[in-house]
């Protein structure tokens, strides 16, 4: 189903051939139905519960089953603050002794500490917006405000290839949802075009509200969002724009102020900022960063702001202490390191596995990238045989990619060294070749 765009190109385009014929047919179904079914007696197809994360969790991890300490190819734990820090981890434990692990309160009933509120002044100086809100969980930030921010009468258009997060609010809010094609803005374009004229009055339409929705970095495709391009169609069609940065935030930009920074778009041309505080930051939670009239309106009417128990101290405690980092605050120049490591990182790892004759996708600078597996059987043989070298790997397939695009996703961090990524870039030339996925360029026969 894929093939390079041009010659020598690795990055990957889908020719569609009958797709959509295909994913109708019964075959389809009948795949589906047994990609359905729960494995029974299938050990390492799945890692397994992990034991604990060592003090660096991007060198190992170990599993419960044989505790065997494994190269982590796999984690979010992109500037490697999910790890035992000398700037945050003292200050989360004391924070742990002072407010404990929950405020076991909502945040308008007692459970806003002077820790959230700080918080959330720091997100919204960080991605350069006049006010932010957190919420306890980054999945529940987006199926929670995205219903908030639109309903009935309105339209959301949305990436194909948004997170589940966002559909989920996107189909709970009650708007009309229309899909463009992953990344293209021509194509979201031509998706507006057909609802409203470019430069029409939003009082002088049939939508209440249009939303865009998009991702800063997509995270089954490790590709960086055409925010320029998406951002000017927008204005042209006076729609909002909803900014996904869960693997954006933190891991890409000069100083981690993610792909506005990265692109040169400016924070006020996006109308509402989402995050996570999962990755990057090495904890827990989301945020959400706008005008202070929408930041107001959220607190007011988003019951999840309303009726959950607001965000762990301690985990609050964490992403501050992680921003100082980054930011220079603390004083150190530590945040500016693990920045330039973290794009050094990537972008060593990504043309290496290149030149080996891998598929990979994604652009520079992102730290995902899919190894691009296509037939789900090979999946148990990828990852048990890197398993078995030490080095994990998370592979994904359906129903969280289509059915003959399965992959293996490596996440790469800045607190890996240069060795690991040798080591790491080792297994998989080998592994790579036993599963049989490299793939070399035929050169056209000359004449
Ligand atoms: N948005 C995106 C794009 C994600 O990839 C994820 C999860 N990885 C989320 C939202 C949900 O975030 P969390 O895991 O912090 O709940």
């Amino acid at each position: 189903f894929y093939r390079p765009k041009s010659e020598g190109d690795q990055g990957y385009a889908p020719i569609c051939l009958g797709l959509e014929d295909f994913y109708s047919r019964r075959l389809y179904r009948r795949i589906q139905d047994c990609f359905g079914r729960p494995l029974a007696g299938a050990p390492d197809t799945w890692i397994d519960v992990v034991d604990r994360h060592s003090n660096d969790s991007n060198k190992t991890i170990q599993r419960t089953a044989d505790t065997r300490r494994c190269l982590n190819l796999g984690s979010y734990n992109y500037l490697g603050f999910a790890a035992s820090d000398e700037y945050c981890t003292p200050r989360v434990v004391d924070c742990l002794k002072k407010y404990s692990p929950s405020t076991c309160s909502v945040r308008v009933d007692g459970g806003t500490t002077k820790l959230h509120a700080e918080l959330e002044d720091l997100v919204a100086r960080f991605v350069g917006k006049p006010a932010a809100v957190i919420f306890g969980m980054g999945y529940a930030t987006n199926s929670s405000i995205i219903p908030v921010l639109t309903g009935k009468g309105g339209l959301i258009i949305s990436d194909s290839l948004n997170h589940n997060s966002i559909v989920n609010g996107a189909r709970g809010s009650g708007a009309v949802v229309r899909v463009f094609q992953h990344n293209t803005p021509l194509h979201l374009e031509e998706v507006l075009r057909e609802q409203v004229a470019a430069g029409q009055p939003r009082t002088h339409r049939p939508w209440k509200k249009i939303i865009v929705i998009v991702e800063g970095i997509y995270s089954m495709e490790g590709e960086i969002c055409k925010l320029p391009e998406i951002v000017a169609v927008c204005k042209k069609y006076k729609a909002y724009t909803y900014l996904d940065e869960a693997h954006s935030i933190g891991a890409v930009g000069k100083s981690g102020r993610g792909v506005c920074e990265l692109l040169g778009v400016d924070p006020a041309d996006v109308d509402v900022m989402m995050g996570t505080f999962t990755k990057s930051f090495g904890s827990c939670g989301g945020y959400i960063a706008a005008s202070k009239e929408i930041i107001q309106y959220l607190k007011y009417a988003c019951p999840a702001h309303l009726y959950a128990t607001s965000m762990s101290p301690p985990a609050v405690e964490q992403v501050i202490c992680a921003m100082k980092v980054i930011s220079g605050e603390d004083g150190s120049n530590r945040g500016a390191v693990k920045l330039a490591r973290i794009r050094e990182n990537s972008n060593f790892f990504r043309s290496q596995l290149q030149k080996m004759g891998l598929q990979v996708l994604g652009d520079n600078d992102s730290p995902i990238m899919p190894i691009m597996l296509y037939n789900p059987s090979k999946i148990p043989a990828f990852s048990r045989e890197c398993l078995k070298q030490n080095v994990a790997v998370v592979t994904v397939a359906f129903p969280a990619t289509p059915l003959l695009l399965a992959r293996a996703r490596i996440c790469i961090s800045a607190s890996h060294t240069r060795e690991d990524l040798i080591r790491g870039l080792k297994v998989i030339s080998e592994v790579g070749d036993l599963v049989g996925i490299k793939y070399f360029p035929v050169e056209p026969e000359k004449h």
